[in-house]
Formats: structure tokens, sequence, C-alpha cells
């Protein structure tokens, strides 16, 4: 028989109840491989990457996806991106092309509800997306 009130699914909206991985690291609780920091973000590289070149670029506050971002993160979405193609040029893919990636969401590859934008390059990369 159909339950009258099936159990009630956190929204995907909702904050974190707990530190995120990425939190973590922001905090120095766990170690990581930077590849930049500023007051607005750092960025690591990628513990599993999907390509030579595989950085993450996290801002420092606490926005758990694109989706909960506001008119008040404006300037901090443009300094992830603005940091990424930096590094891009850093780490020698600006001439030969990158990929920068935001996944939101379930259905878009998010597993860790601190927003990050994936830097990959040093290799092609196929399109479409998996
Ligand atoms: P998402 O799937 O949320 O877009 O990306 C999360 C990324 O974080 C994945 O590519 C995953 O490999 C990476 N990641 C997860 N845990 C850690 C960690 O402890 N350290 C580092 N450097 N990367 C991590």
């Amino acid at each position: 028989c159909r339950r009258p009130h099936p159990p009630q699914r956190e929204p995907e909206s909702a904050l974190p109840v707990s530190k995120s991985i990425f939190q973590k690291i922001i905090d120095r609780e766990i170690p990581a491989k930077l590849a930049h920091e500023d007051d607005l973000c750092i960025a690591i590289h990628d513990i599993s990457p999907q390509a030579p070149v595989h950085v993450l670029v996290i801002p420092k506050k606490l926005i758990p996806r694109v989706n909960e971002a506001t008119a008040a993160d404006q300037a901090t979405l443009g300094h992830l991106l603005l940091t990424a193609a930096a590094l891009a040029k850093k780490l020698g893919v600006a001439e030969t092309g990158y990929r920068l990636v935001i996944n939101n969401g379930r259905d878009g590859g998010e597993s860790v509800p601190h927003l990050h934008v994936h830097l990959l390059g040093q290799r092609p990369l196929a399109w479409p997306p998996g």
C-alpha cells in the first residue's frame, strides 16, 4: 500500500549542514595541492584529474552551486572566470585551448555542494560531454 506522506527529500537548494570537503581545504583542515590563492578564491589540483591539467577554482564564500548565486555574488563569479583564465596561461594551456565546466545539481554531475569551476586542458576534449 502507498504511504500517505512519503519522506520529504531535502530540497536541492538547501544549504549543506556539514562542511564540504572544499570548505575543509579552504580552512586548511585537509591538504590539497594549491595552484592559486587570493582574498576571494583558491585553486587546487583535482585529486582525480580527468585531463593532464585539471584544476578547481573555488570561491572562499560558500555558494553551494550556481543555482544559489545571487547578484551579490557577481564580482566573485567574474573573479572565478578571470582566475581560471589566468591559471590556464600559467599552466601552459591557454594557447592550445582548455575547457571550463561548472556542474550544477544531480543531472549536472555535481558531487561537492560548494561552487567550483573545473579548468581542464592539455588534451583534446570531446564534445558533447558525457
Ligand atoms: P563536481 O563533481 O562536484 O563538479 O566536482 C568535484 C571534484 O572535486 C571532482 O572532480 C573530484 O575529483 C574533486 N575532489 C573531490 N574530493 C577532493 C579532494 O579531497 N581534493 C581534491 N583536490 N579534489 C577533490
